[in-house]
Formats: structure tokens, C-alpha cells, sequence
């Protein structure tokens, strides 16, 4: 039998899984894992917790270069893909080599959003994807000693709350009129502003950047927000949001829709063509929205179903995609953990706790319960994702017939289901 080859393009969660998985579910073909950052794949979520204090590259890494060794899969750093020839079935990287495929995975990620505003060239105006930009912002930190975020979301709440513990004076401008809008409800982003205030940092909301001014060296010396305020800083940290990197896929004429368009079984419009990860938009089985998820989960699910899809057996069913999606993030000492897509909620309930760290908010939609955001509560994290992966759905009243006490109504729906 002529062994295939499968090139995946994007080296990071998604990409790395892809390899590996592939590997697990028996694939003995050729597989070809490129990326256009330096070195072994790593994960990214420690670059705004963990690796400010411990500057750890090695514990980042998934594996070290002997697995990929073992497993026949050749890893190509620095090499970014140009193009995508469909026609032929080949990646043209920037240096002009080529590379066939029988089937391609895109991985692409996402990149950091650029503000359209004067002064983001100044020296001292970082952003956080990258391990090259996490050396970069823990060198500058050192040196600095009045940081200003821009944008309140995950990642400039992370940088903020690791910031203030080195000491610096934190700010955060963010243009919504709370903290993590997009992504949590009321109380959430209230119960943060309040732990992340009480540690000092400062918030300017519903404020948006103008420009930023330097000094004589290009380094930056403040920031004009647009009620004129005028905030001094020697470290600013672009956390804007990102965008899907997605010009490639654009460029070969793949469907395009807030990422790289993809069926239930996260193929393209080109059937030898997928995508996963951050870079890829799919209409999501529970809700039937179109969504594109930023978060370690989804990446990794999404890779180890395009594996099983790429390795299965000629003429078996391909696999939907439709893991329930969940996220955490850390700050301020504490955990944040998201079970479900809780966007569309017309309808929160906050939970009564037993201790003032914990905090447990359903979501609802249309009286369906469609998610849950905790506080330092794995317990209600995982009797989230148990009930949300069950077959039937949960509704309000069924809640309200547990006390809104999870673990009952999880043992419950087991009992009945
Ligand atoms: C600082 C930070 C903290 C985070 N914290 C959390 C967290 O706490 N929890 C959580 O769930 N998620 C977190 N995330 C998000 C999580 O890391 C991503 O969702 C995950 O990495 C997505 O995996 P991916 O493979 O789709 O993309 P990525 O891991 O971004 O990998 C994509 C790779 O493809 C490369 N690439 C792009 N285009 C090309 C090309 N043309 N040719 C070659 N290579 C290319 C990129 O440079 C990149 O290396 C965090 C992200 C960051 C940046």
C-alpha cells in the first residue's frame, strides 16, 4: 500500500497534537510538522502565569526532540508557508521549498490585533503571543516600574496580576464598560475587578487609547486616553484581542468566515484540506452558532478528531467534532473556569457559596442551561462539563428542583439518563 503523507502546517497546540495523535491512531505514513517560530513546540498558557517567575523554556516544550525522533515526525522550525498550490497538492514555504501533501492540516493560530493608533513602534510597547515576546516583557519588567495594559480581557488580566506581584503599578484600559465583556457575565468580571483593585491595580473602563507619546531615547513615556487623561508608563502591553491567521487559506480560495470555514468533521471546502484550532470557525454542534474558539481544549479535541479522521479506515464514518468546549484562566491567585459556550445566555444564576473565594454562575438560554463559570470550584467545573456532555438537556427548573446544587442534579440526570 503507497503510504500518505500528511503535512501540517502551524506548530503549536493544535499542530503538535495533530502529529502525536496521529501516531496514537496508528498512522504510519509520512508526517511533516512545520511552524515559523524557532525550536520545539510549546504551550503558550504559562507565558502570562507560570513563566514570569520560573523562566522555564524547557517545562513549556509538549515533548523533547527524541519523541519526535521515536515517532517519525519531521519537525521543521522557522519555516513559515507562503502558499498553498491546491491544484498540485503542495505548501510553498517563504524560502521557496515546496512540500507534497496527500492531506494538509492548517494550524495556523491566531496573531495579536494591531492598534491603529500613533506610538505603538515605541520601544518598552510590548504584546504576549510568543515565547520571544514573554523574554521580552519579563526583561522589560525588570526594568520598569508603572505598566499599562491595554485591554482587559484574559491575558491582560494574567499580565496585570503577575505584574503587580513584581511590584510594578498597574493599569488597565479597556474599552467595554467591564472587565472580560465578551467572555464572562456580570458577576464574574465584577468579582475580578474587585480581587484585581484590591491588589492595586487600577482600571480606566470604557476608555480607549488615542496615542502614545515617547522620550528622547524612543522609549515609551505616556499613553492620552480618549477622556484626554494622561497616564505615565515606562512598560505598555498591547493585549487587543487577536484575529485568525488566516491569509493563506484566504489566498488559496478556501471559505473564510471569522477563520478557516470547516465542516462537523473540521474539513475545509477541500476535502484534503483541514483546519483546527484557533484558526478555524465551525458551527457549533450544541448551539448551532458559528463560532471560533481561542483555548487549549478546543485545540486539542479539534486535533485528535482531524486524526481520526485522517487515519481511520478507508469508508469508516468520519468523526463530528462536539466536545464540550471549556477554558480556565489564573489570576489574582485565583481560578477562573468556563464549562460551555455561555455567550448566548439570556439568563445567569448566581450560586450561594460556602466561602467567599468560591463563586459558581450558571448560564441559560431559552431556560437550557448552556454553561458555567467558576471561581476556584473544579468540583462545579467538572459536574459542568458532565452534565453539558450528557444526552439530554438541563434545564432551569431542573436546577431549581436541585437547589442549584450540581453534583445532585449530575447524579440525578445519571439516575434517569
Ligand atoms: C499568553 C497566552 C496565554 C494563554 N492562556 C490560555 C489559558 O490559560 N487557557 C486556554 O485554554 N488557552 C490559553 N491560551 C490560548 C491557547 O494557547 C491557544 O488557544 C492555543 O495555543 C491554540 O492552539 P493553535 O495550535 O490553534 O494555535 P497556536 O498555538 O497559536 O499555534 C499556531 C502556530 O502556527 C504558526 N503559524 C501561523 N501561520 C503560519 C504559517 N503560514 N507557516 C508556518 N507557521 C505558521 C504560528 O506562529 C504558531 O506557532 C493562551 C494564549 C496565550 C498567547
Amino acid at each position: 500500500m503507497i503510504k500518505q503523507t500528511v503535512v501540517i502546517v502551524g506548530s503549536g497546540q493544535a499542530g503538535f497534537q495533530t502529529a502525536a495523535s496521529l501516531r496514537l491512531e496508528g498512522f504510519e505514513g509520512e508526517i511533516i510538522l512545520f511552524g515559523d517560530e524557532p525550536g520545539l513546540p510549546y504551550q503558550r498558557p504559562p507565558l502570562s502565569k507560570t513563566y514570569f517567575a520560573d523562566a522555564d523554556a524547557q517545562r513549556l516544550l509538549f515533548r523533547n526532540a527524541d519523541f519526535f525522533q521515536r515517532n517519525r515526525i519531521k519537525l521543521w522550525d522557522n519555516a513559515r508557508a507562503a502558499r498553498i498550490h491546491r491544484d498540485r497538492k503542495e505548501v510553498e514555504l517563504e524560502d521557496g521549498r515546496t512540500i507534497a501533501y496527500d492531506k494538509l492540516v492548517l494550524a495556523l493560530g491566531t496573531k495579536n490585533r494591531e492598534l491603529p493608533i500613533p506610538g505603538t513602534r515605541l520601544a518598552n510597547v510590548l504584546q504576549l503571543r510568543t515565547l520571544k515576546d514573554a523574554d521580552l516583557l519579563r526583561h522589560a519588567a525588570k526594568n520598569a516600574s508603572r505598566a499599562v495594559m491595554i485591554g482587559g480581557g484574559f491575558i491582560g488580566l494574567e499580565v496585570a496580576s503577575v505584574l503587580r506581584g513584581e511590584g510594578l503599578e498597574v493599569s488597565i484600559i479597556e474599552l467595554e464598560p467591564r472587565v472580560m465583556a465578551r467572555a464572562v457575565s456580570k458577576p464574574i468580571s465584577a468579582h475580578y475587578e474587585q480581587l484585581h483593585a484590591a491588589s492595586g491595580v487600577e482600571f480606566h473602563l470604557e476608555e480607549s487609547v488615542t496615542s502614545l507619546t515617547g522620550n528622547k531615547k524612543g522609549e515609551v513615556e505616556a499613553l492620552t486616553l480618549s477622556d484626554g487623561t494622561r497616564l505615565n508608563a515606562d512598560l505598555v502591553v498591547v493585549c487587543a484581542g487577536v484575529v485568525p491567521d488566516i491569509a493563506i487559506a484566504q489566498e488559496a480560495g478556501l471559505a473564510v468566515e471569522n477563520g478557516i470555514r470547516v465542516d462537523a468533521h473540521l474539513r475545509t471546502d477541500d476535502p484534503d484540506i483541514f483546519a483546527i484550532g484557533d484558526c478555524a470557525s465551525f458551527v457549533h454542534a450544541a448551539s448551532n452558532r458559528l463560532v471560533r474558539i481561542e483555548s487549549v481544549q478546543n485545540a486539542l479535541d479539534q486535533a485528535k478528531c482531524v486524526a481520526k479522521n485522517i487515519a481511520g479506515q478507508k469508508g469508516a464514518q468520519p468523526q463530528a467534532y462536539d466536545r464540550v468546549a471549556w477554558f480556565w484562566s489564573d489570576q489574582a491567585g485565583t481560578k477562573l473556569q468556563i464549562a460551555g459556550l455561555t455567550g448566548p445566555a439570556d439568563q445567569w444564576h448566581v450560586c450561594q457559596s460556602d466561602s467567599p473565594e468560591k463563586l459558581t454562575v450558571l448560564a441559560f438560554k431559552d431556560s437550557q442551561f448552556i454553561g458555567a463559570e467558576t471561581v476556584n470550584n473544579a468540583s462545579d467545573h467538572m459536574t459542568a462539563r458532565k452534565i453539558l456532555s450528557g444526552r439530554d438537556k438541563v434545564s432551569f427548573k431542573d436546577f431549581e428542583s436541585s437547589g442549584f446544587d450540581l453534583r445532585r442534579l449530575a447524579r440525578e440526570k445519571t439516575r434517569t439518563g
